[in-house]
């Protein structure tokens, strides 16, 4: 059975909490989860490597790296600062904590498959950089998140002839997806490759790394899609694909 690495989502010590108050809880989101099982692989939240467990034991115990989406992440991971004080702080301790599994798994050779955060996260771990706040850095985007109609906010994706996105579903052109994401590709990163953009806005929406192992972000949620919500693009045959670059 292969054995699905979940990068934690964290809630962080919080005095107002009435369980676990002060303390620290990695989760994983239900939905991911059922993605994976829905393909017969056992998903695994990998905790933040302590003790005497390194980052390579981590990702050792694991064949395969899935980062789920969640918070924003901190500018200072990609060496900006922020563009209102306080306003947009993200969450640098699970960046850290991300970027050293990602690191971990290339160097393994291990495939990773970023998810909305998980897909800006592979951007920032590769050098690339973040629109801290898309509405505001990026005049003219159409709505990517709306928290009333939440996973029901859908917008089109133009994929590039000839990616891999193409490829794996023999369809390059319009299809449309999901959208919940308040933060968005900048500046690439060198070792990534732009393979689908949100349309009419030209967002990047699907990033190939173009080393020697296997590496994926999308930035739409292939885990929130229900089954009567034929009008978009399906998740299984991308995620049978992350499943089939393990070896
Ligand atoms: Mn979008």
């Amino acid at each position: 059975m292969k054995r699905i690495g979940l990068s934690a989502c964290f809630f962080h010590p919080d005095p107002a909490r009435p369980i676990f108050k002060g303390k620290r809880l990695l989760y994983m989101e239900q939905s991911m989860s059922q993605l994976c099982m829905r393909h017969g692989a056992m998903p695994l939240l990998l905790p933040k490597a302590e003790g005497r467990i390194s980052v390579s034991d981590v990702v050792d115990s694991v064949d395969a790296l899935l980062l789920q989406g969640g918070s924003d992440v901190a500018p200072e991971s990609y060496g900006a600062r922020p563009i209102e004080d306080g306003r947009w702080p993200g969450d640098r301790y699970r960046d850290l904590y991300e970027i050293e599994l990602v690191q971990a798994c290339l160097e393994a050779k291990k495939p990773i498959l970023g998810i909305c955060r998980g897909h800006q996260l592979l951007n920032v771990a590769l050098g690339g950089s973040l629109y801290q706040d898309t509405e505001t850095e990026r005049k003219g985007a159409r709505k990517h998140r709306d928290p009333d109609v939440y996973d029901r906010l859908y917008h089109e994706l133009d994929i590039k002839p000839g990616s891999l996105l193409a490829e794996i579903y023999g369809v390059d052109g319009r299809v449309t997806i999901n959208s919940i994401h308040h933060q968005a590709i900048d500046r690439l990163a060198d070792s990534l490759q732009s393979e689908a953009e949100s349309l009419p806005d030209g967002l990047i929406e699907a990033v190939r790394y173009t080393g020697d192992s296997f590496a994926y972000g999308v930035q739409w949620h292939p885990e929130f899609q229900r089954d009567e919500e034929t009008h978009l693009l399906a998740p299984g045959p991308l995620f049978e694909y992350f499943l089939s670059q393990i070896t």
